[in-house]
């Protein structure tokens, strides 16, 4: 990790944070923060941009994840769904950022919802597949893209980002991007499973694992995600039920100015949180 250095919080600039106690136990020592100003849980110490996708596109994307199971499908029909009851899909313009291997993507041009829709993706192999598939793609990042103008002269209705913005370096920055790709009152769709102040989904050992922690900097609640999305001018219209869903799935529309008024969250609850959480895997799941 020779080319990391410490972030501030990517929701408010404070630096003042405190690690989660418990995290090294389940992380093989890696700190994960709380910013003591507005609650967001973020990793501190983060490699470069490029680095991390590295991570992602070399070594744990082709390890450990692919779209081709069920839990997987059926969080994008849930996402696809929600969309297309908020703001309607058909003739739309959708552009998914981290688009993996295009299955969302194939879902929404289909009959049932009738976008036209656009890719970006890192990863070469996952654009040929989608190309073989008829999916128009980007082969990089989304800074790339923006830098040479790839996704078209004409803006997107909506764009998406979908268990995408918690793996990135910089969330600021992949938003920032997302509302530029979508024309005025557009809609960029966030969907995480990185919720948090929710009842526990799993035991934490299966939440925080021993991958790089930089290739998962941020977890989110309804407050955290709302407020990042209204300062960066994207004004929240729709959070789903995320109580008692895996998923918290948030929409912004692109509006102006950007508001810095949104209430952040309790640092000391998310601590506890977190303090209560591995109270409960080490009581009930140690074994699993
Ligand atoms: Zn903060």
């Amino acid at each position: 990790m020779t080319d990391a250095r410490d972030f501030a919080c990517d929701v408010c600039g404070s630096a003042r944070a405190e690690p989660i106690a418990c995290a090294p136990a389940y992380t093989k020592g890696q700190a994960i923060h709380v910013c003591l100003d507005c609650g967001f849980v973020y990793v501190r110490r983060r490699r470069s941009a490029a680095a991390i996708a590295a991570s992602w596109s070399d070594d744990l994307y082709q390890r450990a994840y692919t779209a081709r199971i069920p839990a997987v499908r059926a969080r994008h029909r849930y996402v696809a769904d929600t969309v297309d009851n908020e703001l309607g899909l058909r003739g739309k313009r959708v552009v998914d950022i981290g688009a993996g291997e295009g299955h969302f993507l194939e879902l929404l041009r289909g009959p049932e919802y009738g976008a036209e829709v656009f890719g970006i993706e890192p990863s070469a192999a996952n654009c040929q597949r989608m190309a073989g598939h008829g999916i128009a793609a980007f082969a990089g990042t989304i800074e790339d893209c923006m830098a040479q103008g790839e996704a078209g002269a004409r803006p997107f209705d909506i764009a998406t980002i979908l268990w995408t913005l918690e793996n990135c370096q910089d969330c600021r920055a992949m938003l920032t991007a997302a509302r530029a790709l979508v024309a005025d009152g557009g809609h960029v769709v966030v969907a995480t499973g990185s919720r948090i102040l929710v009842p526990f989904k799993k035991p934490l050992h299966y939440y925080l694992g021993d991958n790089p922690a930089d290739t998962h900097c941020f977890r989110f609640t309804a407050n955290s995600l709302s407020g990042l999305l209204r300062r960066l001018g994207l004004l929240p219209v729709f959070l789903n039920r995320y109580i008692d869903s895996e998923y918290l799935v948030a929409i912004g529309k692109k509006t102006d100015p950007a508001r810095d008024d949104a209430p952040g969250d309790d640092p000391a609850a998310v601590l506890d949180f977190f303090r209560r959480w591995d109270a409960e895997t080490r009581a009930h799941f140690a074994d699993a």
